[in-house]
């Protein structure tokens, strides 16, 4: 990680248009070194998958809290099903084909109805290289259409031939991008079988597309990555200004259970977000001051003190990233 960063500070506009998600994305799989896997992570024991539910007829898988890799098969996020009498609906598509085609059989645990759509929290690598499986079963797919310029852009083709490489064979040739059947401007009420989905778009956050799915009849909300738990967020491009405010107005959903993009899920929404939103704010109160007095990013890192998070996983993988990247954020709110 390192020689990557010193390659970023030289050649900045380069890795910034890369680091999108190469290497932390939310999606991980960041090491280079380890393209070349020994057959032992390959085949070592796959993470467990089990749905769990969170009121009837909903329910939640919950990745680990790690960076991808084919020894987690990129199982580092969650992903929801509720089941209605016209079939079921998914949230997210987890980060690999298997990893979907593992989620089907939770699925078919519960019910032996019909995948009918599946909506999309957000572009991000490890919530939707599992789409092709339920696109070929016919499953509607809508995301926010704020996606489409990344699904054609360089740096998703670039994600998705570096993913190739190491989140093998998980991820493969036959590894596809697949687009939405349905691309939304606004809210949208969503009804299958008599259960309602109220779909609200909260991006630019966390991503452009950022979409929120919430249950009025259950009171969950699913919140995708703008809620981050058990682990160091992930920043990447964010808007993190946005998604401050953003998390605040999640408040205002009448919630018995919140389940984020990863992370255990939560009846006590307020508590579930602080860890986010305090670290959003402590990276641009610190990475602002620095800009703003022309401190030069790595003495400013340095004395930056990180012991609130330092104790979080992905600590060391992600925060120096999230942190030059707030860097180069707040150089430009300061323009
Ligand atoms: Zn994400």
């Amino acid at each position: 990680m390192l020689a990557v960063f010193g390659e970023e500070i030289v050649k900045a506009t380069f890795v910034r248009s890369l680091c999108v998600g190469l290497w932390l994305g939310c999606a991980g799989a960041s090491n280079l070194a380890l393209a070349e896997k020994p057959l032992s992570q390959v085949s070592a024991p796959k993470p467990l998958m089990q749905a769990k539910q969170v009121v009837p007829n909903v329910y939640y898988v919950q990745g680990v809290s790690e960076l991808g890799s084919s020894a987690n098969q990129n199982f580092i996020s969650n992903a929801g099903f509720v089941v209605t009498p016209a079939g079921v609906v998914v949230i997210d598509a987890l980060g690999s084909p298997e990893l979907a085609r593992r989620l089907l059989a939770e699925i078919a645990k519960v019910t032996k109805k019909p995948i009918h759509t599946v909506v999309l929290t957000h572009y991000h690598a490890d919530h939707i290289y599992g789409l092709q499986v339920f696109k070929d079963l016919g499953a509607r797919i809508v995301a926010h259409g704020a996606a489409r310029e990344y699904l054609t852009s360089d740096t998703a083709r670039l994600r998705l031939e570096s993913s190739r490489q190491e989140l093998w064979p998980w991820v493969d040739e036959k590894t596809r991008l697949v687009p939405a059947d349905e691309w939304l401007t606004g809210n949208k009420v969503l009804t299958v079988g008599g259960v309602r989905f109220d779909i609200q778009p909260v991006g630019p956050s966390h991503t452009a597309e950022d979409l929120v799915v919430y249950l009025p009849q259950q009171k969950v909300l699913f919140a995708g990555d703008l809620v981050f738990r058990n682990r160091i967020p992930f920043v990447g491009q964010a808007d993190s200004r946005h998604w401050i405010e953003a998390m605040q107005s999640l408040l205002k959903f009448d919630t018995r259970w919140v389940v984020p993009g990863h992370g255990p899920i939560s009846n006590d929404a307020k508590a579930d977000m602080t860890l986010t939103r305090d670290y959003l704010i402590y990276l641009r109160e610190s990475m602002g001051r620095a800009a703003k007095d022309m401190e030069p990013f790595e003495s400013a890192y340095v004395s930056t003190d990180w012991s609130k998070f330092e104790k979080m996983p992905l600590f060391k993988s992600a925060n120096r990233m999230n942190a030059y990247n707030t860097y180069l954020l707040m150089e430009q709110e300061a323009k």
